[in-house]
């Protein structure tokens, strides 16, 4: 790496001049970054807006869990067998499934090497267990944190090899070579230098960039990602890459003070729901006014532990899944507030001593909770008995659910749509590869755990390209200057007018949060054709206005400013993707529901707003492409590719290999 400092209009810059700038440090970006050097390429860096920011590292599930090929007993599975698992979860390209089964087997077993602690037996089996949407036992996990202990080890591996890390950078413009239509390189915000305008920024001149930027967590109010977590994808779609299936995001039930899934145990020991106003009053059990006898409703409460995220079929007949409508309907509807109660018994299948009467239930809820030893008490008796460090875990966050109700929303969670990226994960922009949760790799729907896989894959994958493909030098400084000056001024421009406009007075945030209450009222789990025009439209209007409404109290808000810029663009790409969707005739599938006018209610006399009807895999084998130039969204629909059937004559495939053109 070699550093070198210019001045763009009176103010000094660093050039930082590599091979591959690695943006992130979650568990794909450290991975990649450790990838690329061990595969020779070590001319290299890993530029973050803090260390210890970003979802692998600050979240985690009751169990999270980790997609990869069957290591253990005489089960048969393949490559190709998971592969089409992958792929059967709609609009999922064949011959992204193949590499992401394909190379799960050596990215787990890479994580074991390094010492993330996956449970095997003692013949060194690495035993599974059956996630959602899963035919086999194929998810493994390290338990509640298995994101964060890889990206723990991962981070290891890297500071081992003494590869540098900017910490403090935050990525404000990605920077194009407009013929060639490639990456060049990328400009910063120093987060540690912010009050020294000749040190507030720096540049980066690369011949590559992979991008781990992590989801677009920030445009949601409600969200259990980490807060930590705002995500990057505003930014390359203004730098031409093609975003890919973004109407497909995953959401579920989750606690907001403390941001954690409430799957599995949570809802299994049957908790009481409960709405109050805005200030804590008027309680109410509102899921007894729409379920048509408590029995139902237990059994539905109990189906929500592993039936975690929102899904449109599993709504009608009194489904998990009406819980999620049930619990938007008083937040967001009605404008109140909802909890989750563990000391009591919901008391419409209680007795007047509030004893839960457990003839209600299915069998299917009465005998897990038989066999967990699990029919007596309250709810928190009976998670105490199955699960006491589902308890200790709130109380290490400073909510005892002992004594207090936990206050709950349904929350963004994943992004299964993304940047678009071929099956070396490189984007259509050349040189600029998304990995990780920004990289739109998934389908409809996915198994649990194959995000975390995706994000190893991908990153390996990346890796190798590069190390192989493009391993020229950076360009030359006056060619880098001459290439990406207009871009560097505009960005600096904005920057500078953000940082003029100190006042009293500061506007990011309240802008965030409208940017946030948009988004999980219109772009979420309950979507409308109107909504989502409505709401594309004012993304829209914010952004055009964003440099004359933002006022900050301090230059320390500038991080934030540039935050909303980045976000309004990924909103406005979204809300357009969904708009869309609806407008080709999409329908309720994945983890939304969409109003359909000719659907129907799912309970009698219900809001409106709730109609729907189930996509009859319509749109299963497409996928839906946009780009964003100009201010605007255009977008295409292609067939998904199948699963390739390549030759895999061994002779035939060493010839190659040999010959080098495996990697092209
Ligand atoms: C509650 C919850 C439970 C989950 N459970 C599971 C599970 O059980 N199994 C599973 O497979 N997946 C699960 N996921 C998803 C999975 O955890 C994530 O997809 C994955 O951790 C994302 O990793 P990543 O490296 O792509 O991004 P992240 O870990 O989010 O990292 C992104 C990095 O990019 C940095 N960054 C972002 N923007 C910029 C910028 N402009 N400049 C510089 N740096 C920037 C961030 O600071 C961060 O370091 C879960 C997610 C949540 C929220």
């Amino acid at each position: 790496m070699k550093k070198t400092e210019i001045e763009f209009n009176n103010i000094r810059i660093d050039i930082y001049s590599l091979n591959t700038i690695v943006v992130g440090s979650g568990a794909a970006g450290f991975n990649a970054a450790d990838r690329l050097y061990n595969f020779g390429q070590q001319d290299i860096a890993i530029v973050t807006e803090g260390i210890n920011m970003g979802t692998s590292r600050n979240t985690g599930s009751d169990k999270q869990t980790y997609y990869k090929l069957t290591l253990a007993g005489g089960e048969p599975d393949s490559v190709l067998e998971m592969a089409k698992t992958l792929y059967d979860g709609g609009s999922m390209d064949g011959d992204i499934a193949l590499v992401e089964a394909a190379l799960s087997a050596q990215s787990f077993y890479h994580l074991v090497d390094i010492g993330v602690p996956f449970p095997h037996n003692s013949f060194g089996e690495y035993v599974g267990y059956k996630t959602d949407h899963d035919p086999r036992q194929r998810a493994t996990s390290a338990g509640p944190l298995t994101s964060k202990f890889m990206t723990e080890k991962l981070q290891k591996q890297v500071e081992q090899k003494g590869i540098e890390i900017f910490a403090g950078y935050q990525v404000i413009g990605i920077l194009t070579d407009q013929n060639e239509e490639k990456a060049i390189g990328l400009l910063a915000l120093n987060l540690n230098h912010l009050e020294d305008i000749n040190k507030r920024y720096a540049l980066f001149n690369c011949t590559n960039i992979i991008y781990a930027t992590g989801g677009p967590a920030g445009m949601y109010a409600t969200s259990v990602y980490p807060g930590s977590q705002t995500g990057a994808s505003g930014l390359a779609f203004e730098a031409g890459v093609m975003g890919k299936n973004l109407t497909e995001s995953q959401y579920g039930i989750a606690s907001i003070k403390f941001r954690w899934n409430l799957s599995g145990t949570y809802q299994q020991v049957l908790p009481r729901y409960i709405s109050t106003d805005q200030e804590g009053n008027d309680e109410q059990e509102f899921l007894e006014e729409y379920f048509e006898d408590p029995g139902t409703m237990l059994d539905a409460v109990f189906l929500k532990g592993y039936q975690w995220p929102f899904d449109p079929k599993k709504v009608n007949n009194f489904g998990s899944s009406l819980i999620d409508i049930l619990v938007y309907n008083e937040t967001v509807i009605k404008g109140r507030r909802v909890w989750l109660d563990f000391t009591t018994n919901p008391s419409w299948a209680s007795n007047e001593e509030g004893q839960l009467d457990f003839s209600l239930v299915n069998e299917e809820t009465y005998q897990y909770l038989e066999s967990s030893n699990a029919i007596f008490g309250t709810p928190i008796d009976r998670l105490a008995q199955m699960n006491q460090p589902a308890i200790d875990l709130y109380l290490d966050n400073g909510i005892d659910i002992n004594k207090e109700y936990l206050e709950i929303a349904v929350c963004a969670q994943h992004n299964n749509g993304g940047l678009e990226g071929n099956h070396w994960w490189e984007s259509n922009l050349h040189n600029f590869f998304p990995v990780g949760e920004v990289n739109g790799s998934h389908g409809v729907y996915r198994p649990g755990g194959s995000a975390l896989n995706s994000g190893q894959v991908g990153s390996t994958r990346a890796a190798q390209y590069i190390a192989a493909v493009y391993q020229q030098e950076p360009l030359k400084i006056a060619d880098f200057i001459q290439r990406s000056t207009e871009q560097v001024e505009d960005k600096i421009d904005l920057g500078e007018s953000f940082a003029q406009s100190i006042e009293n007075d500061s506007t990011v945030l309240d802008i965030r949060a409208e940017i946030g209450e948009r988004m999980s009222k219109n772009g979420a789990h309950i979507r409308s054709l109107d909504s989502a025009k409505q709401a594309a439209t004012a993304a829209k209007e914010d952004l055009t206005s964003l440099a004359t409404r933002t006022k900050l109290s301090s230059i320390k808000e500038l991080p934030l400013a540039f935050h909303n810029y980045d976000m309004l663009i990924t909103q406005y790409v979204y809300l357009s993707a969904i708009q869309n969707y609806i407008e080709e005739g999409g329908k309720s599938r994945g983890s939304y529901l969409v109003y359909d006018q000719a659907g129907l209610l799912p309970i009698d006399n219900f809001v409106e707003e709730f109609r729907f009807s189930l996509d009859k895999e319509n749109f299963a084998d497409k996928i839906q492409r946009v780009i964003y130039q100009d201010g605007q969204c255009s977008f295409k629909w292609d067939q998904v590719k199948e699963i390739p059937n390549d030759d895999n004559w061994f002779e035939n495939v060493w010839n190659k290999y040999m010959k080098g053109e495996i990697i092209k």
